[in-house]
């Protein structure tokens, strides 16, 4: 089992593939200096199963595959086949764009559900915050991820002035449709221009929503990040990750691997523990894992402070969210 120094079990792992993206989402990849790991940096297709099956060893039981954009690494169906072979609940997160492409794998893998991230439902929005005009191939794809009948939780970054005006539309489709919206509040990361003016907290998200809707509470399972609802009449379900007013640490199961095989115990971490350097010496990556997870601060990588207004983006030590995997 692997634990915290404050008691808790980590036994969910978020695997980046790669910093590597088919869009350039502003939130998320630094607009200049940016320049992609070099693939030989990378954890190869084997060095990830031999690196998840030590993790499920000790206790892992749920996988994520993120990135950057997972599904642009050209093994990535490979990746995806190996670990739907270990004991696990694999699942995906994924901008959408190259899904049509993997549908074949992903039935296969038996992965039920995906994580697919869609900030609005304008198409020229689309290309102002992604930089790419693939808006109506994102919307295809996550039809036919319905159609297929794999349940669709759709990622919303919800910025103050930007997509704000869309939440009730996004609301309106769990009307007939059984998707799950999830609504983030905007978090910040190195090179992301993050200023606490942007962020359109859980509480403007809601009452927003109220404005149009009556919603009803749902009960959280364990170790979620999201806090659930429902309109009552409406076959689908939509939540708020309220990382930043309400952050959800005290039960928090999360371990992260970045797509160079470093290991994070929080999105916020300033440290990490070089996994897959020792993993090539040959060397036992166990205590590595072990000693990681103990270090991990209470909450946020002890890098946040209470109030967000008074919180100095510019200090918080950590790599762009592309190169951590979100
Ligand atoms: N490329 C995939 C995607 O877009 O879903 C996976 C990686 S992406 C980094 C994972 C998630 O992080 C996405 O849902 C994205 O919207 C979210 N994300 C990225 N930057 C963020 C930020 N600054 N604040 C909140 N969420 C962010
Ligand atoms: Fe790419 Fe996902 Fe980041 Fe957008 S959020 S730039 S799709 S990794």
């Amino acid at each position: 089992m692997i634990l915290d120094k404050h008691q808790r079990i980590h036994n969910y792992l978020r695997i980046s593939l790669t910093d590597n993206c088919n869009l350039r989402c502003f939130y998320c990849m630094p607009d200049v200096d940016y320049s992609f790991m070099p693939s030989s940096q990378l954890m190869q297709a084997d060095e990830i199963t031999e690196i998840a099956k030590t993790f499920i060893q000790l206790g892992t039981t749920k996988i994520r595959l993120t990135g950057g954009e997972p599904l642009v690494r050209k093994d990535a169906d490979t990746i995806i086949k190996n670990l739907s072979s270990l004991p696990i609940n694999l699942s995906l997160t994924t901008n959408g764009v190259r899904l049509h492409e993997f549908i074949q794998t992903i039935l296969e893998a038996q992965i039920k559900s995906i994580n697919i991230s869609l900030d609005t439902l304008q198409a020229d929005k689309f290309h102002l915050i992604t930089k790419r005009n693939n808006f109506k191939r994102v919307w295809d794809n996550i039809q036919l991820l319905l159609e297929n009948d794999i349940h669709v939780k759709l990622n919303v970054v919800v910025m103050r002035g930007i997509n704000d005006s869309e939440i009730t539309e996004f609301v309106a489709w769990t009307r007939d449709t059984n998707i799950h919206i999830r609504f983030i509040e905007f978090m910040p990361f190195k090179g992301n221009k993050w200023v606490d003016d942007k962020v359109f907290t859980w509480q403007d998200i809601l009452a927003t929503i109220e404005n149009k809707y009556r919603w009803i509470k749902l009960k959280d399972e364990a170790n979620v990040t999201t806090k659930n609802y429902r309109v009552p009449e409406h076959k689908g379900t939509f939540a708020v990750i309220s990382t930043i007013t309400a952050p959800f640490c005290s039960t928090c199961n999360r371990m992260r691997l970045t797509a160079d095989g470093r290991m994070k115990n929080c999105l916020f971490s300033k440290d990490e523990t070089d996994i897959l350097s020792a993993f090539r010496r040959g060397e036992d990556i166990v205590p590595l894992i072990l000693g990681n997870v103990e270090a991990k601060a209470l909450e946020r990588g002890g890098q946040f402070v209470e109030d967000f207004h008074q919180l100095q983006a510019v200090g918080i030590e950590n790599r762009s969210m592309i190169a951590i995997g979100g």
